[in-house]
């Protein structure tokens, strides 16, 4: 098969997402200008039963803060940025609580933003990550689930136990830390990983030091992102590279006919990608491409995709690459270039 799909799209290295749980307005003051100006979309988790209202939970450090509301949020996401659920309360989800906290948060977050709702985000800690409310996520079809574990996530992983870097000031006791904007980085390059770094919302000081950094240190990790990632990271909103991921894993390649190879005459390579049990409500449906073609065909190469011409690379010698919508049968065909 001279046909695969790159584990990330546009054959990017690694990958960089970032969250900032309960939605706070003031993400105005410092996170969003600082997104608008790298051009990093970023991605709010909404604690839907005080959607817009002033934080009243528990003993939380962002009480009196206000979180956004439908408006708002349907401005992020003009701007590119994505929204999850984060439950209806943030209280510990109990077995007979997960219609209200999933099914009804979910609902009613659609209402609110015309738009489906695919990840649920685990508020306080992973006990909200609990087999009932994972099984309530799928039942209530969502796409992912993100918890507090800090780590990568993977091309072959599980969506339903997505890992978060925690982009904290330090830590809680007894694992004192101090800031590490490489954070992850190094370990995502060598493995081709996924990194979502998760705060809650950056001021001058972090509003509480074990639960996030300040916005000195979070355009640090912006511009350590950027300066590691270099060609080689693809900075996406959640929806996308798990939108990606699926695509990647659902698709099936079948070759067409007879395929013209370095020892093949045939003067094109004709294939078709099914997507058998592509969960339906995945927003974003491409597939990058490589494919090894003879070396005369780099020159000017031509491939197209159920008829459409697209613009192909050479990535490496005869090695071609393609970036394009693909549904359930789309057919890819690469062709001899032409000689004048
Ligand atoms: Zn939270």
């Amino acid at each position: 098969m001279n046909l695969s799909i790159c584990p990330w799209k546009y054959g990017k290295r690694w990958v960089y997402s970032i969250t900032y749980d309960e939605a706070l307005a003031d993400l105005h003051r410092f996170a969003v200008p600082m997104h608008e100006e790298y051009g990093i979309p970023g991605h709010v988790e909404v604690v839907v039963g005080q959607m817009g209202e002033i934080r009243n939970i528990g003993n939380s450090s962002f009480n009196g803060y206000r979180h956004m509301n439908g408006t708002e949020l349907r401005d992020l996401i003009a701007r590119g940025w994505g929204v999850g659920n984060h439950s209806w309360s943030h209280e510990v989800i109990a077995p007979e609580m997960v219609d209200r906290e999933i099914g009804r948060a979910k609902e009613v977050l659609e209402e609110a933003l015309g738009e489906p709702i695919i990840f649920y985000c685990s508020p306080g800690d992973n006990t909200n990550m609990a087999e009932h409310v994972l099984e309530a996520c799928r039942r209530h079809n969502y796409l992912g689930a993100m918890s507090l574990t800090d780590a990568l996530n993977l091309p072959g992983d599980e969506l339903f136990w997505i890992n978060r870097t925690a982009l904290h000031d330090h830590y809680y006791p007894p694992f004192y830390s101090a800031y590490d904007p490489y954070r992850n980085i190094r370990q995502a390059q060598e493995m081709q990983g996924w990194i979502i770094d998760y705060c809650h919302c950056p001021l001058e000081t972090a509003v509480h030091p074990n639960k996030d950094c300040s916005e000195a240190q979070l355009r640090q990790r912006l511009e350590t992102v950027l300066s590691e990632g270099g060609d080689a990271v693809w900075c996406a909103v959640p929806e996308e590279a798990l939108s990606y991921h699926l695509m990647r894993r659902h698709a099936q390649i079948e070759v067409v006919g007879r395929n013209g190879t370095h020892d093949d005459d045939a003067n094109d390579q004709h294939y078709r990608i099914a997507l058998p049990d592509l969960p339906e409500q995945v927003p974003y449906r491409s597939l990058t491409l490589e494919v090894s073609v003879p070396a005369a065909w780099c020159r000017d190469p031509r491939v197209s995709a159920d008829g459409q011409e697209l613009a192909a690379e050479v990535v490496r010698p005869g090695v071609l690459r393609v970036t394009t919508p693909v549904r359930d049968g789309t057919e890819v065909e690469v062709r001899e270039s032409p000689r004048s």
